[in-house]
């Protein structure tokens, strides 16, 4: 089985909202994105093992041993004091787990499961582990029938996909905005690939969702939605387009000042996509 391992910033063994059915989660830690907006930001970085954050840690459960932080989660009591204290947004009490430990993972869950999601971070960073775990589910016959899902944030690039999708089952993909500047503005980077990535997966029949967090002032302009719109009918009426509504959760520095994204809003958007023909348009629950 393959040595490779994840480093992977948080499991949830219970998940209704990332995929379909009931699903075991990983995060994976690190992403090639920047979004200020993150609700999970202590996911982007990769620890440099500075230290900054042992003395913050009220629990002394950090320490550096042979030049690398060590982390004893039996004295974590979850304060995440440690995580706000990083100035480069990584996660000390990150796990490494092999392919084997996480089929463990799986198996002693497997009767409550319809499947796993890999999820970040951006879990493609970390494509070698996902493919050998999502590899390792389909040749087990004692996992057989649950789904493999990523949920990701495009940049991938089409070779990558090739090797990605024959083990995938589906994909939930993140757009964050359609005109240039704004998506720069968003995360970072262009969203060239992002789009591409959304024709290749669709085109392989596993786009399961497009999700578009609609920021105020952002992206929910009349020419923003217009574009989801037609990328949506590029991609066929069918597709499912999940809007999820901007909120200030897990949010730091300047993109607090950003307003949050109000009910009407959304709710608006998804008159004008469903008008437009789309049959499985998803809003949120609960907003904030
Ligand atoms: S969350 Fe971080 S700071 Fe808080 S007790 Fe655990 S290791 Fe220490
Ligand atoms: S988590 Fe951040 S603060 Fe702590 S050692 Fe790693 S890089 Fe430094």
């Amino acid at each position: 089985m393959s040595g490779i391992r994840a480093t992977v910033s948080k499991i949830l063994t219970f998940s209704c909202v990332d995929g379909p059915g009931n699903r075991l989660v990983l995060f994976l830690q690190g992403c090639n994105f920047a979004c200020p907006g993150c609700h999970n930001p202590h996911t982007i970085g990769i620890c440099d093992d500075c230290g900054d954050c042992i003395p913050a840690c009220p629990q002394e459960a950090l320490s550096l041993a042979g030049g690398r932080i060590a982390f004893d989660p039996t004295a974590c009591d979850q304060c995440d004091a440690c995580l706000r204290a990083c100035p480069i947004s990584a996660n000390p009490m990150v796990q490494h787990l092999d392919v084997a430990k996480v089929l463990a993972l799986i198996r002693d869950n497997r009767d409550f499961l319809t499947g796993i999601t890999v999820s970040g971070g951006e879990a493609t960073l970390q494509l070698k582990f996902v493919i050998a775990l999502f590899t390792a589910i389909k040749s087990a016959a004692d996992l057989a029938g649950l789904t493999c899902f990523v949920d990701t944030n495009g940049h991938l690039g089409a070779e990558a996909w090739a090797r990605l999708l024959p083990v995938t089952d589906g994909v939930m993909l993140d757009i964050k905005a359609f005109a240039a500047d704004r998506h720069r503005l968003l995360t970072g980077r262009d969203n060239d690939r992002s789009l591409a990535s959304a024709r290749i997966v669709q085109a392989a029949g596993k786009l399961y969702e497009v999700r578009y967090l609609m920021v105020p002032g952002m992206n929910d302009s009349d020419a923003e939605i217009a574009a989801l719109i037609g990328l949506a009918r590029d991609l066929g009426d069918e597709l499912r387009v999940k809007l999820n509504a901007y909120q200030h959760h897990g949010v730091r520095g300047p993109a607090l000042d950003w307003p949050k994204m109000p009910r009407d809003g959304v709710e608006a958007a998804a008159a004008r996509l469903r008008a437009a023909g789309l049959t499985e348009v998803v809003t949120p629950v609960v907003y904030p």
